[in-house]
């Protein structure tokens, strides 16, 4: 298979889809790897790396020649221009991609979408939303910590002692829980809460408490493991129980996410208004709108002394170790798609199936 990677085109965006060793072990296996130079610069990969893998560093014309395309954002419409007839992409959709889908599908571009892998153990090892969402979660969990004015820990100095700072996390997926494990390696007093009845468990495992278990719904999971929209008594369940915590907390890590729909609103601006002075929202969710009501996209919002941020794009500030899992992830992928040394999109198999959304 001869296999393209292009330097990232959209704002923000530092990660690079395949990392050095990646290249190594397609190399190995017979691949043929053109990379466009510059392509890991932003994630601290050198053209001198990806040459000492086996790769020929190119224009990204060069790159987009070849009929498999590894890319982390959908490519941009100057991107599918390169792109000869035929080519497959690999890459995130992205959200509102119809009319991108009809540019690619109009260039006879076929893309392998990464956020439609399946939720089953055997795609595990190609997700790259559960890769990218535990980056994504360390770093909200380190964000909150630098802003917070006080120390997570509890500390005992001369200078007196220090209570450990109280934190929330609201739910908790792959993101969530790696923001609980994260804020408890930091020293926090944790509670997570999740409406799937199957979180509770592993928030419990991570050694947080979990809030309000009456507030779980046994219908919560739809398929794949995700949570579907609530029911409106049950909706009011889950604010008041956030609402009755929150005023307690220090930093509050939101990540309740439903696929394809916007994030659900957890945090109203009356529970900010409850919560103390110099307390800190960090809304992973922001992306898709936000689970607090005050959260602006992209930016940090002070409320009544409460500091609100909305990151996006977390994984893209870890840009090497968030490369590096996302690169695993497209290998395993490539090594699904490869037969005999050629590249088969069998639609007989669920994975591929899913991801060209057949
Ligand atoms: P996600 O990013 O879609 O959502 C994050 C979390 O928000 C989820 O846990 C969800 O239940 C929660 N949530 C939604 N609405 C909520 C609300 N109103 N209040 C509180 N929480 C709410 O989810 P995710 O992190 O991608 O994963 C969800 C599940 O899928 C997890 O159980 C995970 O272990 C599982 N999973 C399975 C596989 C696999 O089998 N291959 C891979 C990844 C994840």
């Amino acid at each position: 298979m001869h296999i393209g990677v292009l330097k990232e085109a959209v704002a923000r965006e530092r990660r690079v889809a395949l990392v050095p060793d990646a290249v190594a072990r397609l190399v190995k296996a017979g691949d043929t790897v053109t990379v466009e130079r510059g392509a890991g610069a932003a994630a601290c990969f050198t053209d001198d790396a990806y040459t000492a893998a086996g790769a020929t560093i190119s224009d990204a014309r060069a790159a987009a020649a070849a009929n498999i395309v590894c890319k982390v954002q959908r490519p941009t419409d100057a991107e599918v221009d390169l792109f000869p007839a035929g080519t497959v992409v690999i890459a995130l959709a992205g959200r509102e991609a119809t009319a991108a889908l009809e540019t690619l599908a109009a260039h006879q571009v076929t893309l392998l979408a990464l956020e439609r892998v399946p939720r089953t153990t055997r795609a595990q090892a190609m997700d790259v939303l559960s890769s990218q969402a535990t980056v994504a979660g360390y770093k909200a969990a380190l964000i909150g910590a630098s802003a917070l004015p006080r120390f997570l820990p509890m500390l005992t100095t001369a200078a007196g002692s220090l209570i450990p700072a109280k934190v929330l996390v609201l739910g908790a997926g792959v993101a969530g829980l790696q923001a609980i494990a994260t804020s408890r390696r930091l020293g926090g007093v944790v509670t997570g809460f999740d409406v799937r009845a199957a979180a509770a468990e592993e928030v419990l495992s991570l050694g947080a408490k979990f809030l309000a278990p009456e507030a779980v719904a046994e219908d919560a999971s739809a398929a794949g493991g995700y949570a579907k929209e609530l029911a409106a008594d049950q909706q009011r369940r889950v604010l008041a129980a956030i609402d009755g915590a929150i005023a307690a907390m220090d930093l509050v890590i939101s990540t309740a996410a439903i696929p394809g729909k916007p994030a659900p609103r957890l945090i109203t601006t009356a529970m900010v208004e409850r919560m103390k002075p110099g307390s800190v929202i960090v809304d992973v969710a922001a992306e898709t709108g936000g689970n607090c009501e005050l959260t602006r996209p992209g930016e940090t919002v002070e409320h009544r002394g409460v500091t609100v941020i909305g990151p996006l794009n977390l994984p893209s500030t870890m840009a090497l170790h968030a490369s590096q899992m996302f690169a695993r992830n497209v290998v395993t992928l490539l090594e699904l798609v490869r037969k005999d040394g050629k590249l088969v999109l069998d639609l007989a198999d669920d994975i591929v199936k899913a991801m060209v959304g057949e």
